[in-house]
């Protein structure tokens, strides 16, 4: 008899008033009690509407029946079967859009918390001892990867269970994309990132940091080195600005350069050498997750106000609805309907007011929201020492100007023939944000695994 309880198991968290001033992540994870009562919400629908809810078709239903049964290592292998960044993806995927969007539970109360049970049974693996890795045999192919995000990694970890030596090329001098340099601590734990990486590594996948394709390498030269077939997963890392006048100021950044010098270069650290912008009373310009990782962040370097300015209102944000509601609890302030025109500055070249716009909202765009539309003479000005940019990302276009043969899209987006990721130049895949732009862990990760399933089919007939 299922568990009827209409809510979700709680989660534990970090009390909103003492997370606001640390870096230590947020929510605390289930106990086996908790984990095994939710799962037992699960009805275990025969029609399976979640498991297509889910990019990578994780048996949902399947690791769920073992989750109530209490057994949490054979949940574990139904996960393998699809995934394999469990703990990232309970953690950060928006379930709510996805897999728990088409819970038949959702229909009348809440939907079973599938995301959490997922991080609750691959945080399990790991604190007993990790799965276990076992080497393939080698079958005699190379393959590069470019980028260690979740596409590349993925990607990797698929060829390299079948045999494949592959070597991953990554920009950086860390691994993991923007698991590592854009999610900060709070939400997704940089240790945990590693494990998943570590695995990897366990498996044969070479890793070389520091190593950009288009400048140190180019995609030519990795085939002349004897690849046979290359994966592009180098992510959307290149911030789209404004276009308003004052956006050269001192105390404007984007949230990238934000985010990257505390996560990656630890600029939140009292002893770190990374400089990183302290104020006082900023305003973070956007309403996706990087604009709630860039707020969230800002208040935790110790500023006094941190507002975000949206064009259009809480309903149409893309953030996380989660993520939103922890930004709130942590006193971030949500302004909407409001367009910067431009940013002002003092004597010195330091931020010190934003002009800005009201709007209302008109009719729905091509993205199936309403176009936020200026109100004349609504303008007013708001005194602030700090502006983080948080409106969006495109591809770097180094990989495709280094690249003959290889198309990208008037975005900057990689072209490719269709979802499995073969580009306009032969024996290149793509995938990830790179080609969809910025998007999600779990889409790139999809991407990833298509990928490696058509370069192992061209590569196993060669
Ligand atoms: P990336 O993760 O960007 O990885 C690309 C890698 O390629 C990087 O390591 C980069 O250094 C490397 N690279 C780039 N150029 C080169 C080159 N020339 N040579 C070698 N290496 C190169 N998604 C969610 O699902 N949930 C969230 O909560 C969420 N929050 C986010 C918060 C922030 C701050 C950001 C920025 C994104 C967030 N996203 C979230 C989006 C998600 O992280 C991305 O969609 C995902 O990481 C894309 O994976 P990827 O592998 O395509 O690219
Ligand atoms: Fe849901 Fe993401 Fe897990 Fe798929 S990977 S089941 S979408 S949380
Ligand atoms: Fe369980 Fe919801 Fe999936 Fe039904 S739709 S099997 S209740 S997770």
């Amino acid at each position: 008899m299922p568990n009827m309880e209409p809510k979700k198991t709680p989660m534990p968290a970090q009390d909103p008033a003492v997370r606001q001033h640390n870096f230590n992540e947020v929510a605390l994870g289930y106990t086996h009690e908790m984990a095994v009562q939710e799962a037992q919400r699960c009805l275990q629908c025969k029609h399976k509407p979640c498991v297509g809810g889910c990019p990578v078709a994780i048996d949902i239903p399947g690791f769920i029946a073992k989750v109530a049964e209490g057994d949490m290592k054979g949940s574990f292998d139904v996960l393998s079967e699809q995934t394999s960044l469990p703990a990232v993806c309970g953690r950060v995927c928006p379930q709510e859009t996805q897999c728990e969007a088409v819970c038949v539970r959702g229909i009348k109360h809440e939907p079973v918390g599938i995301g959490r049970l997922e991080r609750y049974v691959a945080d399990w693996m790991m604190e007993n001892g990790g799965a276990k890795v076992e080497k393939p045999t080698p079958n005699g192919h190379r393959v590069a990867v470019v980028g260690a995000g979740p596409a590349g990694l993925t990607t990797a970890g698929e060829l390299a269970r079948k045999g494949y030596a592959v070597t991953i090329f990554e920009a950086l001098h860390k691994t993991g994309g923007v698991l590592v340099y854009g999610i900060p601590e709070f939400r997704l734990p940089k240790a945990i990132v590693q494990r998943e990486i570590d695995a990897l590594a366990k498996l044969g996948v070479e890793i070389r940091t520091n190593m950009v394709i288009g400048k140190v390498l180019t995609v030519d030269e990795l085939f002349e080195e004897g690849f046979e077939a290359i994966f592009i997963g180098s992510g959307a890392g290149l911030p789209v600005f404004l276009g308003i006048p004052g956006e050269n100021l001192n105390g404007v950044v984007s949230a990238n350069e934000f985010l990257t010098r505390i996560n990656l270069m630890g600029a939140w650290k009292q002893d770190s050498h990374t400089p990183v912008i302290r104020p006082r009373r900023v305003a973070v310009v956007g309403g996706g997750n990087v604009a709630m990782d860039a707020a969230r962040c800002a208040k935790r370097l110790g500023a006094e106000e941190v507002h975000v300015f949206y064009r259009r209102t809480r309903a149409e944000m893309p953030a996380r609805i989660e993520e939103i509601e922890h930004a709130e609890e942590e006193g971030i302030l949500f302004q909407y309907l409001i367009s910067p025109l431009e940013i002002l500055g003092d004597e010195e070249g330091k931020v010190k007011q934003m002009h800005c716009l009201r709007n209302e909202l008109g009719e729905p765009d091509a993205s199936g929201r309403r176009r936020p539309v200026p109100i004349e003479g609504s303008n007013f000005y708001t005194d602030l020492d700090g502006v983080i940019i948080a409106i969006g990302n495109s591809p770097n276009p180094l990989i495709r100007m280094t690249t003959p043969g290889l198309e990208a899209n008037k975005w900057g987006c990689l072209v490719t023939k269709d979802e499995r990721g073969l580009t306009t130049r032969k024996n290149v895949w793509a995938g990830g944000d790179v080609v969809t732009g910025a998007a999600t862990v779990i889409l790139a990760m999809g991407a990833g695994k298509q990928a490696a399933a058509e370069i192992d089919e061209m590569l196993a007939k060669a």
